[in-house]
């Protein structure tokens, strides 16, 4: 693990009191837990803290309760889900803070679970305020944070905290993100190469001005290729572009260009009538026709991009080559993501859509990393430091 930030298993949990900052913001339906990939993956720390003496206490958020209390948004089920993988008994708290969760951790003996109840029924959690972080800081003697998801957010259980506590570290999950971003970041295996989809330029405009120093090739698809297209002067007919992004993608192209570095953008599209389920798709060349709407890229651009993804060691991919959860516009992503998976490069994936869509070819262990965090991952490639990582150092 880079940054000098020790991870768990360099800490002494005997009888401590271990608080670890986890991501259990899952789904839930029904009052259940809809997917428990967050709880899974949280195992492999838990366990380890378990086995070392450590007293465990946990923190999460979930969902977006804006420092209210929200029944509907308890960590209630996480609990009860969580007991089942673990096998011993969870008890859940009534809040994060205060008294009556003070004597509930002063009461806890090793081995023993405390699940807190949701950080974001306080305003103090995303306000990074200082005395909710004194407050949850309180509770802890090892700072633990294995929640990557938030990693770019200085919220009061992600940054403040750590400030206040003996001693803080990093948990398994957070140390893999960190390992596998880092791969793609520094000295990685070449060639490079950088796939981007989604929809907005807008938001990738930092994490491609950053790639472009460091990867071989750009290859750019989903609607924010139209904005790149446009800025050439092609057609994009009625497609998703950025009007006030079009000299910027200009820009990013001439830099692509003087340094050197292939930037990839799709030469034909399936294009439709309407973004509708069942509406007529058809494949065109190079320009769009004014009626018509790109929705994913075409044939060629998928084995020019197939090509690509041949020749690369390392491959970092964020955001869908198209309108992928309509059929038939999921072909472009569903394509690059078996692409990815049958290659023998180091493939790290990030964000939600790309990462639905690996998970939806079926072929997500064929993948080096998923990452858990699609902001963190890109701000972590645009070589911003992360707040929660910097206030493990
Ligand atoms: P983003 O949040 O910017 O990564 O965008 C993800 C969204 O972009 C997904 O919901 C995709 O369906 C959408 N998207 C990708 N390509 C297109 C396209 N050509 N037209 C409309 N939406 C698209």
């Amino acid at each position: 693990m880079t940054h000098n930030i020790k991870v768990i298993d360099q800490l002494d949990l005997q009888d401590k009191r271990v608080f670890i900052r986890v991501d259990f913001n899952v789904p839930l339906a029904d009052g259940r837990v809809a997917d428990p990939t967050r709880i899974e993956a949280a195992l492999l720390t838990i366990r380890h803290a378990l086995d070392h003496g450590a007293k465990v206490i946990l923190a999460s958020h979930l969902g977006r309760p804006k420092g209210e209390r929200n029944p509907d948004l308890s960590l209630e089920p996480v609990g009860i889900a969580l007991a089942d993988y673990l096998k011993v008994k969870v008890k859940l708290a009534p809040d994060c803070i205060g008294p009556e969760v003070e004597r509930m951790v002063g009461a806890m003996k090793s081995g023993e679970v405390l699940l807190l109840e949701n950080l974001r029924f306080h305003a103090g959690e995303t306000k990074n305020d200082p005395d909710f972080a004194r407050s949850l800081a309180k509770l802890a003697d090892v700072y633990i944070n294995d929640a990557f998801g938030t990693a770019h957010r200085a919220h009061a259980s992600t940054e403040g905290m750590a400030h206040f506590v003996p001693e803080r570290g990093a948990g398994f999950l957070l140390q893999r993100e960190v390992d596998y971003l880092s791969r793609v970041l520094t000295n990685p295996e070449r060639p490079l190469i950088a796939i981007l989809g989604g929809a907005k330029v807008s938001d990738k405009i930092p994490v491609i001005q950053n790639l472009l120093h460091l990867v071989d090739a750009l290859l750019v698809g989903g609607a924010m290729a139209y904005t790149f297209l446009r800025s050439k002067g092609q057609q994009t007919g009625r497609s998703m572009v950025e009007e006030n992004q079009i000299s910027l993608a200009n820009e990013l192209l001439s830099a692509a260009k003087d340094r050197g570095v292939s930037f990839l953008l799709p030469t034909d599209h399936v294009v439709a009538d309407n973004a509708e389920e069942g509406s007529t798709a058809t494949t065109v060349q190079g320009q769009i026709p004014n009626e018509k709407i790109g929705l994913d890229i075409g044939p060629d651009t998928i084995g020019a991009f197939e090509e690509e993804i041949g020749k690369a060691r390392t491959i970092f991919w964020n955001g869908p080559m198209g309108l992928f959860e309509i059929k038939p516009f999921d072909k472009g992503t569903m394509a690059i993501a078996a692409a990815l998976a049958d290659s023998q490069a180091l493939t790290v994936v990030g964000g939600g859509d790309s990462v639905a869509a690996v998970n939806r070819s079926g072929r997500a262990g064929d993948f080096s990393h998923i990452s858990t965090g699609g902001g963190a991952s890109l701000e972590f490639l645009e070589g911003k430091k992360l707040p929660g990582l910097a206030a493990l150092e």
